[in-house]
Formats: C-alpha cells, sequence, structure tokens
C-alpha cells in the first residue's frame, strides 16, 4: 500500500467539503484518508448553486470545467411577487467570460464527481462505514476511534479536519454539546425537487417570491436541449410541524405557490426534505491538531447559496495552510490564522448577508418592496449598466483571502482582488445571491 495506511491528514466525512480537501490535498502527494460514516454518498437534496470563490477553489482542485459540463450555466437570478409580478434581477450571462462564474450542479452529482477524482488519487483512500466517535491528541498526533464493520479502531494522523457536516461529532467531542453557538430560525423549510413547465410560465433560472405566507424559490436544477428539466422549490413553513405533517402539507403549498396552481398528477415529485434552519459558528475552528471546515464549522440559511459556498472557500483556505505545514512553507501558526480569518469572513460576510436574504422574502409587504428594500433598490439601479452588474456579481468574492501571504517569508497577495487581500471586510452590504434557495 501506500503512504495512506499512515495518512498524515484523518478527514471526518466524505461530503462536498471532506472530498474537495481530500482531492486538492492528494494531487499535492499528501497520504490522506476519508473517514465516513454512512455507507454512501449522500443523496439528499441540497446545495445546487455555488458562487464565484466556490468555483475557483473547484478550478484550482482542477474539476471546475466537469462540473459546468455536467451542469448549466444559470442565466438569470430575479425577485417577484406571489403572482409572477417581476420586482428586480440581474443576468448571470454577463459574467459568462469569467472562469470563475457561478457553477449550477446538484451536490449529489458533485459529490460523486469528487469522489472519482479524489479516490483516482494514489495516496488517498475513502473509508465507508467508518463512523467517529471520538477524538484525542498529544505533542506528536491526533487520533480518532472508529466504529467500522470490523470492530472499533483507533486511527491516527499528524491533522484531523471535521469535514462532517452540521451535526458535526468532531465539533461536539472538541467542544460539547452546546458548542455551536447561534440561533434556530423560528421558521422552517421544505426543499423538494420537481418535475413542472416553469419555462411555460416565464420563469427565470432562479426566482425568489416574496410573500408574509407563501414566500419560496423555484430555481432549476438541469437543463435538457429543449429547455425541460428538474427544477428546485423551496418554501417557508410554520415552525412546530412534525415532519409527516410538513410532508402532508406540500400538495396545498403546491397548489398556493405554483403557477398553474397544479394539483398532485400535474408534476413530477422526486424528492422532499424539511430542514430546520440555522445560523451558527463555533467559537475556534482549531484546537491543536483538529481543524473544522463547512458545515462543522458553520451554518446558515440556505437562501442566496452562501452555505457551502463559503466551506468550499474554507476548504481551499484550508488546504493551503495544510500544505504549507506539510511542505515546510509555514509553521503551525498558520492554523490559527486560519480559525480567525473564516470565522470573520462568516461573522461579516455569510451570516449578515444570508439573514437578509432570507428576511427580504417574507418580512415585508410586496407591494413596497420596491420603494423600501435597498438590495431591491440598488439592482433596480444598475439595471442598464453592464459593468455594475459584473462587479455586483463577482462580490461573493469578499468571502475569500490568501493564507500564502502568511507562508515564511512571503508578503504576496491575490491579484486583482482588494477584498480578498484584507483581513478584515468590515462592511459588506450586499453579495450577489446565487439561485441557491
Ligand atoms: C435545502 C438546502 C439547499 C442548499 N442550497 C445550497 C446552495 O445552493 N449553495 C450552497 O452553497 N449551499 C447550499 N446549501 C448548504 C449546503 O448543502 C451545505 O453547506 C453542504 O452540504 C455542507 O457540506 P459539508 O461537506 O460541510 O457537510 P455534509 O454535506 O453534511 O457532509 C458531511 C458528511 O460527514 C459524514 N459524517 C457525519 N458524521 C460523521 C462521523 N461521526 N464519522 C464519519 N462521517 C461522518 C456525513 O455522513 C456526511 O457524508 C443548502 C442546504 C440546504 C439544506
Amino acid at each position: 500500500m501506500t503512504g495512506v495506511d499512515k495518512p498524515w491528514t484523518i478527514i471526518v466525512g466524505a461530503g462536498p467539503s471532506g472530498l474537495l480537501l481530500g482531492l486538492m490535498l492528494a494531487k499535492k502527494g499528501v497520504p490522506v484518508q476519508v473517514l465516513e460514516g454512512s455507507s454512501e454518498l449522500d443523496d439528499s437534496p441540497r446545495a445546487a448553486y455555488y458562487g464565484p470563490p466556490a468555483a475557483y477553489e473547484l478550478r484550482r482542485a482542477g474539476v471546475i470545467e466537469e462540473v459546468r459540463k455536467q451542469g448549466f450555466d444559470p442565466i438569470r437570478t430575479c425577485w417577484r411577487k406571489l403572482d409572477g409580478t417581476y420586482l428586480a434581477g440581474f443576468d448571470n450571462s454577463l459574467l459568462f467570460d469569467d472562469q470563475d462564474r457561478q457553477a449550477c450542479l446538484p451536490l449529489a452529482q458533485l459529490d460523486r464527481l469528487l469522489y472519482k477524482h479524489a479516490i483516482a488519487q494514489p495516496t488517498l483512500k475513502v473509508s465507508f462505514n467508518h463512523k467517529v466517535v471520538d477524538l484525542g491528541q498529544d505533542t506528536e498526533k491526533a487520533w480518532a476511534d472508529v466504529d467500522t464493520p470490523d470492530g472499533r479502531k483507533r486511527l491516527e494522523a499528524a491533522y484531523i479536519v471535521g469535514c462532517d457536516g452540521a451535526s458535526s461529532t468532531v465539533r461536539k467531542c472538541l467542544y460539547g454539546d452546546k458548542d455551536f453557538p447561534g440561533f434556530t430560525w423560528d421558521k422552517q423549510i421544505v426543499a423538494t425537487n420537481v418535475a413542472y413547465p416553469f419555462e411555460k410560465y416565464g420563469y427565470d433560472d432562479a426566482n425568489f417570491f416574496i410573500h408574509p405566507e407563501h414566500w419560496h424559490m423555484v430555481a432549476r436544477l438541469t437543463k435538457n436541449p429543449d429547455g425541460s428539466g428538474w427544477w428546485r422549490v423551496s418554501y417557508g413553513e410554520v415552525s412546530g410541524l412534525t415532519r409527516e405533517e410538513l410532508i402532508a402539507r406540500q400538495p396545498m403549498k403546491y397548489q398556493a405557490i405554483l403557477p398553474g396552481h397544479p394539483r398532485p398528477g400535474d408534476y413530477d415529485l422526486a424528492a422532499i426534505s424539511p430542514y430546520r434552519i440555522h445560523q451558527r459558528l463555533a467559537d475556534s475552528l482549531r484546537s491543536g491538531r483538529f481543524l473544522l471546515a463547512a458545515d462543522a464549522a458553520h451554518i446558515c440559511n440556505p437562501f442566496g447559496g452562501l452555505g457551502l459556498t463559503g466551506g468550499l472557500v474554507d476548504i481551499g483556505g484550508l488546504y493551503d495552510c495544510l500544505i504549507g505545514v506539510h511542505e515546510g512553507k509555514a509553521d503551525e501558526s498558520i492554523l490559527d490564522k486560519y480559525s480567525e480569518i473564516r470565522r470573520q469572513r462568516f461573522q461579516t460576510v455569510t451570516d449578515p448577508i444570508s439573514s437578509q436574504n432570507i428576511r427580504r422574502l417574507y418580512d415585508q409587504d410586496p407591494d413596497k418592496a420596491l420603494e423600501n428594500d435597498e438590495f431591491l433598490k440598488m439592482l433596480k439601479s444598475i439595471e442598464n449598466n453592464v459593468e455594475a452588474q459584473r462587479e455586483f456579481m463577482r462580490s461573493p468574492n469578499a468571502l475569500r483571502y490568501d493564507f500564502t501571504q502568511h507562508y515564511k517569508g512571503n508578503h504576496k497577495t491575490m491579484e486583482g482582488d482588494q477584498s480578498a487581500k484584507n483581513g478584515i471586510v468590515s462592511q459588506v452590504k450586499e453579495i450577489a445571491p446565487t439561485g441557491g434557495e
């Protein structure tokens, strides 16, 4: 066997963040073992749209072209009233010449693509049915106690990264059950995948609907040559209902919110999944030889698609930090920098902007939105300004940060991306939402 028997990094979780980190590290020859508790990759209806800084990381990993080939380039994003009246929007095709424009591919497909590339690397191994149950570390190494089909095993590495999602065992082992500060929204959402002829009703690729009760989002998931395909419909629901109650209400909600007021039989429902939604951030993304990234480190409501976009930006940053340490270009203090900066980016960008994104949908009078909502007013004001729209669509790059500037004796920063150079993004007012919810 290769060095995988003695991994330098253990990654807990074979979701998109864990697979991307594993792929990037293994491409540099680092021995990596990815531990996945389930017997297979997750298939639930979640992310599909990834903003420009995530596309940048997928490009660095060498997979963006395939992501775009399997997926498609969304054209327009807009906000509407429940009756379909168009309020404001922007044209993603104005950025089609940018190699790091947003990308759309349902998460299950992205996972499979990353997995295929990851296991092709000779220094990477993915172990399914390996559930991490406990952790420990000393000055020399970190270890994970893992339930496997052959019983409990102890696996060791120099670093262990928790990419194990919102209910992260790694985070709980480090900080206890209660240590995911933040809050849970008093709303929940139901995410569905459906085939229905939205094209016939003049829908754009991503449509956000403002309404106090029936707020929702309709975004294209796949695009066939004839324009048909699967769509994501995610709608708000009152809290306090059970999963069964929420699922039973779906036909009523569809009839109320979708154009043509369809009944079951008028559409093909492929998936339905209720979610509680939260804004939470771990106190630290580093504890000695343990690190946290993506949903294990922070979560937000999915409107505007900042969740995994921010998670993949974590991964790119953590990759630079770990490679720096592995190759002797950086000392371990760079891992503290990782924690500090990624937390700042969540606090100054992801958290406030994603909160505005969801409130915009239910917390205002749709008839007055164009008068009162600063974001929609801004969109209206740049409607005929191509350069301003392009700049706006690149705004999610405020999530980026170049950690290689902390390599020993290196003070270089990323080219042409002022916001990414700065350690602190103090005031981010607007970030272009992707079609993510
Ligand atoms: C409805 C919805 C729509 C969304 N849309 C978007 C979008 O369009 N754009 C966007 O950017 N974000 C979106 N998000 C957010 C996005 O889906 C998440 O941020 C992303 O899936 C998190 O990836 P992850 O790799 O951190 O965790 P996960 O995808 O949750 O993967 C974690 C993995 O760890 C494994 N695991 C857990 N515990 C253990 C253990 N103890 N041992 C071993 N393995 C373990 C799990 O089985 C899982 O495979 C959406 C979320 C929802 C709910």
